[in-house]
């Protein structure tokens, strides 16, 4: 099937109970997914198995069918963009990051990213467009704005799954508008899948896994949700 499968996956570190515990859900692709939980109910885990640093003790993990136990962990890395929570401060032109991120992207894949990700107004802007020098001790990017170019540098490298940790709680309401958007454009490029903290901050998600102590309490629509609880 395509999009992400979760199988049964449990997960343990040495000592611990169990911190993911007979975890499955599937995120259908082209979708935004997220997986909503209290701190220590297991989303790290989960994110650190999808992209392979720990092998479930159990269980199965697939992208677009394909089991990712039984790929390369240089595919893995393809298939599986991860954006971070706190994206780091840009050091030379954003072009250059993107381009690092991506040396085979063509400008047209450049120009789409950037529209994709609400980064085109930044950069038209500044007076040389994308070879202007940005962020370090230039023109200093919000952390909205990082946090897009994050998703930008993810998107070029055209993975089939997104992972991003949620941090919209800090951003003002204009940078909250086009993270989201920001986020909506990656959905429609590949399957995308959010920690949040808060069932409130994931209103526009289409599917709402809950975790809680390493197991899904509930699956869902936001309204679906609320109405349950
Ligand atoms: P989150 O729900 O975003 O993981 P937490 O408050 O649980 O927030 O964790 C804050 C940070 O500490 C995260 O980056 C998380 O990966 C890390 N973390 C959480 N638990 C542990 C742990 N037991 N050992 C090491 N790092 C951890
Ligand atoms: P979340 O991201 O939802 O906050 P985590 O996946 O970070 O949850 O943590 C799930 C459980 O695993 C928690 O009990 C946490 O303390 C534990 N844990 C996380 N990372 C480690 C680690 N590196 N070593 C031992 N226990 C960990």
């Amino acid at each position: 099937a395509p999009g992400i499968a979760v199988h049964s996956v449990r997960f343990q570190y040495a000592g611990r109970s169990a911190a993911l515990d007979g975890v499955s859900f599937e995120a259908p692709a082209g979708g935004r997914t997220a997986i909503v939980g209290p701190s220590g109910a297991g989303k790290t885990t989960l994110f650190a198995l999808l992209q392979r640093f720990y092998e479930p003790e159990s269980g199965l993990i697939t992208v677009d069918g394909t089991d990712i136990a039984k790929m390369p962990r240089a595919e893995v890395r393809r298939r599986i963009g991860y954006v971070e929570q706190d994206a780091p401060a840009l050091s030379g032109t954003l072009e250059s990051n993107l381009r690092y991120a991506a040396p085979d992207a063509t400008d047209d894949d450049l120009t789409e990213v950037l529209q994709a990700t609400r980064l085109m107004d930044l950069v038209e802007r500044l007076p040389d467009g994308l070879n202007t020098m940005v962020g370090t001790r230039g023109v200093a990017l919000s952390g909205g704005e990082r946090q897009r170019l994050a998703i930008a540098r993810a998107l070029l490298r055209r993975p089939q799954v997104l992972l991003m940790d949620e941090a919209t709680s800090q951003l003002d309401a204009r940078n909250e508008v086009a993270l989201r958007e920001a986020v909506d454009q990656a959905a429609e490029r590949c399957t995308v899948l959010l920690i949040a903290h808060r069932l409130s901050t994931v209103v526009s998600a289409d599917q709402i896994v809950v975790l809680e102590r390493g197991r899904v309490v509930a699956t869902g629509t936001h309204d679906q949700l609320l109405e349950a609880s």
